[in-house]
């Protein structure tokens, strides 16, 4: 049982944030930043953040050619418009709140390979796009850039051109998410690691989080509201919800001298991408080689994906470059039938901000400002 201290000083919120990721920080950040005075608690399981948040590659992406038109097919041109401004909107926040340098926001641009056996045409789909996204830019936002090919050192036999954005940029995700913490800290907000929530009740208009920790410790968090930020795991608590997660693979190479890459870069739907980090290459994909696997909450390596990941950086990416494998992960998302977010009130009391696909880093800042409007 908790002591007569923990339960005065320790359990009581005004809100409780369920999960450390970029959504529930950016929750707690938005709160804090509206009413300096309220008491925030934010609960994680992990040690660290612990689901695709610390994970990622670190693109500041709205989409690109094939992927938005695959889309475009599945959502229709409104709701599909609808997400891309709030991609835009989710990543203008995220730069205003910590500032560039707090995470190394770079605009090098994005890239789509039009591989040579691509049977999607991806560029007879590049003014569709064009025209789609004119009214939010006013200009035209892809171009062929054909001569890129070479001038990345790319394989010529397998890439048949590229797609160029100038819009798309890159980040720092551990600088992003260490500076984030740091940000919410300093607001005064709590976060406490280790601890599973694991359901909650609602008695006398109060949320009662029942929460376990890795050392059995039982324990009760009480709060007026409390949001769920828990993307993937979401279905663990609200399993009526459509939220199924899909796990990615990523690896980073050893540095590599005179490395000529530098940008975003994604084929095959957004299936695949990679991009520069500190003279090394990040690759991750592959969840369309293995989707069955991959439907999962574990954090284990595929490592047939993994081995496709190095057959592509020998064949396509870093052709004729001797290269090595520092590190592979894998980090979960959550999907949906489309690529729309959840945001949701459950009663006056519980809501749910999560299912933010392979976009959160873009998504996550304003999944946070709309959770707040319907919150506070
Ligand atoms: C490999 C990979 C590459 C990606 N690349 C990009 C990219 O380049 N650009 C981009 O925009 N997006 C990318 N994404 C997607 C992006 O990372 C996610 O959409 C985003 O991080 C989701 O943030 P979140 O805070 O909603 O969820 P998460 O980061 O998953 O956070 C949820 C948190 O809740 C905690 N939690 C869950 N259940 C409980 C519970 N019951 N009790 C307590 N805590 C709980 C988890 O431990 C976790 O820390 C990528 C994702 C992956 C996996």
């Amino acid at each position: 049982m908790i002591s007569y201290w923990e339960q005065q000083y320790f359990t009581e919120y005004d809100f409780i944030i369920v999960g450390s990721g970029i959504t529930g920080l950016s929750l707690a950040a938005e709160i804090k930043e509206r009413k300096n005075s309220a008491k925030i608690l934010v609960l994680e399981k992990g040690l660290l953040p612990t689901g695709a948040s610390t994970k990622n590659a670190g693109f500041a992406c709205f989409g690109s050619v094939s992927e938005l038109a695959y889309d475009l097919k599945i959502m229709g041109e409104k709701a599909l418009l609808e997400l891309v401004n709030s991609r835009i909107n989710g990543l203008v926040a995220l730069r205003n709140r910590l500032g560039d340098i707090n995470i190394d926001f770079q605009n090098n641009g994005g890239y789509e390979l039009v591989l040579n056996d691509s049977s999607n045409n991806v560029l007879e789909k590049l003014p569709i796009i064009n025209n789609l996204l004119y009214p939010i830019f006013n200009q035209n936002v892809f171009s062929e850039d054909s001569k890129a090919v070479s001038r990345f050192g790319f394989s010529t036999e397998k890439i048949n051109s590229v797609i160029f954005n100038s819009f798309e940029g890159q980040i720092d995700t551990g600088l992003m998410m260490n500076s984030l913490i740091n940000y919410v800290t300093n607001l005064g907000v709590k976060i406490i690691t280790g601890a599973l929530v694991e359901n909650y009740s609602i008695n006398n208009g109060q949320v009662s989080l029942n929460c376990q920790s890795s050392d059995g410790l039982n324990c009760h968090f009480v709060a007026n509201k409390v949001a769920f930020c828990t993307n993937a795991f979401t279905k663990n608590i609200f399993p009526e919800l459509t939220i199924n997660p899909g796990r990615g693979q990523v690896l980073v190479t050893k540095p590599i001298e005179n490395l000529k890459i530098k940008g975003t870069f994604s084929f095959d739907e957004g299936f695949y991408y990679f991009r520069n980090i500190h003279n090394r290459i990040l690759f991750g994909g592959g969840r369309n080689v293995d989707f069955e696997t991959e439907n999962t909450t574990k954090f284990e390596r595929n490592e047939t994906i993994q081995l496709k990941l190095i057959d592509y950086l020998q064949s396509i990416i870093l052709p004729n470059i001797d290269f090595a494998i520092d590190r592979q992960w894998a980090g979960i998302m959550a999907f949906g039938n489309d690529k729309s977010p959840i945001v949701k009130e459950i009663d006056n009391h519980i809501f749910i901000g999560a299912r933010l696909n392979g976009m959160g880093v873009a998504l996550g800042s304003n999944i946070a400002k709309q959770l707040a409007d319907i919150m506070m």
